[in-house]
């Protein structure tokens, strides 16, 4: 039996994208993990069609697809396309789990959820020739014996100047209402044992890599021993994690020591306000200044990330969200207008509302706007995304920033760059504040 597992793309977005050169960022593991939990009589593939165009003459025997929203209008031309020449085709992942009616219009079989506990059975099934059009797991699945990825399936050449990426936790002890995180993983935070994590890394050919956890500190004692346990590999690390880890000396000590160079942290919002009404109160704007300098004392760089047109957003929050990241050398940030991804209560909350005014999901890539906003119009929202951008990463402001401090600069000025290369290809829109 053969599976092709296929990657489908988005064409409208600054991220995820390949260069021309056919380089990619981060490595994907949601298809390679699929691809490990595949018993071995089936032959596996998988296409990056982010680089390359879909073969429609495979021989396989079934076609997987997963993409985020912004990428599922392609996964469903994808798999229109395969469906047209009799192949059967399942789909998964985030927006599938949200709209799995939608997704059927495509496809002849759904996985909603995580596919862990589900994906032996429906390769049986395809077998037996019994496919059912929904599976769905009855429980979260355990992190103990957790497959290590198939990277091998990939094509390494895409990866040669990105990164290699792991998984050590899944899901987020919280619940923020723009996310679909704790939708898709339920609001268990599940761990690895730390052994197996460290057996993953050390097969990693790169020195560099990437959590993809969605808050590596999620739970701190869990996280210290990982730390610790890094530390030998003498490895450089990054991750997503909340602010909180500032409240922590021993865990931003251990962050750093263990190779931890960065960290993507989600602050949002400098209104308190919007915090509380994204259910994400628990960061506290008052003290992020505090929160910045101590996470920078303990060696490691931030990555903030904000997102705009929130209730109370008005046109000044781009001039104000600038002055921020400069006056306290944010090493760089990265921004997103809010988008109502299915699957979360914004989204409920706005279509229910009626101010999602573009269903088109391609355009959910987090850099155009889909929403009526209510402290502004929608133009200065698009405007102020495409200004605030541009204005931090112009080279007087990269150079104020990255020079903040010697240490570590090279990796100040590489992500800086990268970041700069995006906001070059956005247009040059004003100030809506001015
Ligand atoms: S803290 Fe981050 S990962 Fe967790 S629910 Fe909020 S946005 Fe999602």
């Amino acid at each position: 039996m053969k599976l092709l597992l296929v990657l489908p793309r988005n064409d409208r977005g600054y991220w995820g994208k390949v260069s021309k050169s056919g380089k990619a960022g981060f490595v994907r593991l949601s298809l390679p993990t699929v691809a490990a939990l595949t018993p071995d009589h089936w032959e596996v593939e998988i296409h990056d069609s982010r680089a390359h165009p879909v073969d429609y003459g495979s021989d396989a025997d079934l076609i997987g697809i997963t993409g985020f929203t912004a990428e599922i209008p392609s996964a469903y031309e994808i798999a229109d396309g395969f469906r047209k020449r009799g192949k059967t085709v399942v789909m998964g992942g985030v927006h599938v789990s949200a709209l799995p009616d939608e997704a059927l219009e495509h496809c002849d079989s759904v996985v909603i959820g995580e596919a862990e506990a589900v994906w032996a059975q429906l390769l049986k099934d395809v077998e037996e020739g019994c496919l059912k059009e929904k599976y769905q797991a009855k429980s979260l699945c355990s992190m103990d014996n957790w497959p290590m990825p198939r990277r091998d399936l990939l094509d390494r050449k895409m990866y040669v100047s990105g990164f290699n990426t792991i998984q050590a936790t899944r899901g987020c002890p919280f619940d923020c209402d723009y996310c679909a995180v704790t939708s898709f993983f339920g609001n268990e935070f599940r761990v690895r044992p730390v052994e197996d994590v460290i057996e993953e890394i050390k097969t990693l050919d790169t020195k560099d890599f990437f959590f993809m956890d969605d808050n590596i500190i999620g739970r701190p004692k869990y996280a210290k021993k990982l730390f610790k346990a890094l530390i030998p590999l003498k490895r450089t690390w990054g991750s997503q994690a909340s602010i909180n880890i500032a409240k922590d000396p021993e865990l931003m000590e251990l962050y750093a020591k263990s190779g931890g160079r960065y960290a993507f942290i989600g602050l949002e919002s400098l209104s308190q306000k919007n915090l509380e009404k994204m259910s994400k109160g628990w960061n506290s704007a008052k003290e992020y200044k505090d929160a910045i300098k101590k996470i920078h004392k303990a060696g490691i760089n931030i990555v903030g990330s904000f997102v705009f047109g929130l209730d109370e957003d008005d046109p000044s929050v781009f001039q104000t969200t600038f002055d921020f990241i400069m006056e306290t050398n944010m090493d760089s940030a990265q921004f997103h207008i809010l988008t109502p991804l299915p699957g979360t209560v914004t989204y409920r909350e706005f279509k229910e509302g009626g101010r999602i005014t573009d269903f088109d999901w391609s355009k959910y890539h987090t850099a155009e706007v889909v929403i009526t906003p209510k402290g502004m119009t929608a133009q200065e929202l698009q405007d102020g995304y495409f200004w605030i951008f541009r204005e931090t990463y112009k080279m007087s402001n990269i150079l104020k920033r990255t020079f903040r401090s010697l240490s570590g600069i090279g990796y100040r000025f590489a992500v800086n760059f990268s970041y700069r290369k995006k906001a070059l290809r956005m247009p040059d829109s004003p100030n809506p504040f001015k």
